[in-house]
């Protein structure tokens, strides 16, 4: 087995055992691999092993990737920030995007996506710990965010996602993606989906409802970016 073969099964043993943890059937947590900075070759390896959801944080290296692998059947999830000026590019090469946090930049993914493809899958990113430097919006500004995006014909809104300030302390861990959870149940929007849990936090963000976990580290190791 490869080593990323063996990373995979090693996260899939991690989610189920957290899923049995918490009461919850495995099949509701999606394993999305955050591939950024990892080159073409290590996703075929991951295909290979059985995953075909791949995140990227920066659309240029992100283009060059889907060229190089447009012969496998990936589904793509934008979860980096976003500039406007990308907007066009990401609404026609991605299926889900995770980190919208303002108006202005659903607007332009709506009336980017192309008339051919489904509606473009949207989670919209919440900044649950307020530190002054993370993206995403404030939870102050989420209900009317999130009301505005359900009128966008071309997206679909999902649910929510978090990136919280990281901490090594389960009960911290917890309260933060406990947060998020309420949030969306607080909206009352019908939402499906609960981004939530990286390499060293997907335990916490599965307690607490996560339905993609985005894992990085843990399946394709450090990343150099030297
Ligand atoms: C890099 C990244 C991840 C993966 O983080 P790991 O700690 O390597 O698992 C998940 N989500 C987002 C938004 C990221 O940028």
């Amino acid at each position: 087995m490869s080593t990323i073969a063996e990373n995979i099964a090693k996260v899939g043993a991690r989610i189920r055992e957290a899923a049995q943890a918490s009461g919850r059937d495995c099949a509701t947590i999606g394993l999305l691999a955050v591939s950024k900075t990892k080159p073409a070759a290590a996703i075929r390896q991951a295909h290979a092993a059985g995953l075909c959801d791949f995140g990227e944080n920066y659309l240029q290296e992100a283009l060059e990737k889907q060229l190089e692998l447009s012969d496998l059947p990936l589904i793509w999830h934008f979860i980096g920030p976003i500039q406007s000026n990308k907007t066009r590019a990401i609404a026609e090469h991605f299926a889900w995007v995770h980190s919208v946090d303002r108006l202005k930049v659903a607007e332009r993914l709506s009336a980017q996506r192309p008339p051919h493809l489904p509606a473009l899958n949207i989670c919209l990113q919440v900044n649950v710990s307020g530190e002054a430097s993370k993206s995403g919006c404030s939870p102050e500004e989420l209900p009317a965010l999130a009301q505005a995006v359900t009128q966008l014909p071309n997206l679909k809104l999902r649910g929510l996602m978090t990136i919280p300030q990281p901490s090594d302390d389960r009960a911290t861990q917890q309260a933060a993606f406990a947060r998020l959870a309420e949030l969306q149940a607080r909206l009352n929007l019908d939402l499906d989906t609960l981004s939530m849990g990286m390499s060293h936090d997907l335990e916490a963000a599965i307690a607490e409802g996560a339905t993609w976990v985005r894992i990085g580290t843990a399946l394709f190791g450090e990343r150099d970016y030297s």
